[in-house]
């Protein structure tokens, strides 16, 4: 691991007490948290919890209870963050609850919260994994994104030339003359439900950079297809490291200022790709 500074934060000051944010583990809560937060809200606060649109929680308290509160959270297994120059909370979708779901976008979530979430880094820097492209969590407007895809090709034995898969993907990605399935293919496997001669030859996880959201919002650049959620958290952190040592602003600015072949490039000759 290239970073593991863990300074405290997730508080920001009011004129009239602190509004906290909680470093969740992505995907859920458990009943023993809910309670905690719930007590805090109404002892300390203004029995409120607001829920932030990076799938988190942030509560205002007053000044004289802020030692208290941490440390209610803390035995219940949350820390405070998700501010400032950080990795910020990991957003996941609902993952194999979802009839889509071709990965556990939870589990991934989560060992990537494990080993990064609250890391300094140059610009905030947020991470969001979908367990389909159907990308529910908008994968490709943040900065990293990750995002399970199938790999799918047409059995020429099993193909009877009926042509029922003519017209049928919505970006012309089947190539039923050639029997081939094209290089534009998302991986999302509609046409899986149609045809039996069309099949997975293989599940990846795509990763994204240079996405975000905001006033100018920017799409991310694919970066890599790994097979495993390890390789995933060895190409974060190579992105981490490369960012780190060498960008400035969000990592958008960095990918536009050194391009993405080069990106590709370094990370490919440190051995994280
Ligand atoms: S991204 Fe895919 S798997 Fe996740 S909730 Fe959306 S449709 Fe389901
Ligand atoms: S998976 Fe989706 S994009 Fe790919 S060929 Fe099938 S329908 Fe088209």
């Amino acid at each position: 691991m290239f970073c593991n500074q863990n300074y405290k934060f997730g508080v920001i000051p009011k004129k009239d007490g602190y509004m906290i944010r909680l470093a969740l583990k992505p995907g859920y809560i458990t009943s023993e948290q809910l309670d905690a937060i719930s007590y805090i809200a109404k002892n300390f606060g203004e029995n409120k919890v607001h829920i932030t649109t990076r799938q988190g929680i942030e509560l205002k308290i007053k000044h004289e209870h802020l030692e208290e509160a941490e440390k209610i959270l803390n035995e219940v297994g949350i820390k405070l963050g998700s501010t400032g120059r950080r990795i910020r909370q990991i957003v996941a979708c609902i993952g194999t609850e979802c009839p889509n779901s071709i990965g556990d976008s939870i589990k991934l979530a989560r060992m990537i919260h494990d080993e990064f979430e609250g890391i300094w880094v140059p610009k905030k820097l947020k991470i969001n994994v979908s367990g389909c492209p159907n990308n529910c969590t908008h994968h490709q407007f943040c900065d990293i994104g990750i995002c399970f895809r199938y790999i799918l090709k047409i059995d020429k034995k099993e193909c009877t030339d009926c042509g029922k898969c003519r017209g049928f993907c919505e970006i012309d990605a089947i190539d039923w003359k050639n029997k081939v399935i094209k290089e534009n293919c998302i991986g999302m496997g509609e046409c899986l439900k149609l045809c039996n001669a069309i099949k997975v030859e293989d599940r990846v996880i795509s990763i994204f950079i240079g996405g975000k959201g905001g006033k100018f919002p920017k799409k991310g650049k694919w970066l890599v297809d790994v097979k495993t959620e390890d390789e995933v958290i060895e190409v974060i952190d190579g992105i981490i490291e490369l960012y780190t040592k060498f960008g400035k602003g969000r990592i958008c600015d960095f990918v536009e200022h050194v391009g993405i072949e080069n990106v590709k490039k370094s990370l490919k000759e440190k051995g994280f790709i």
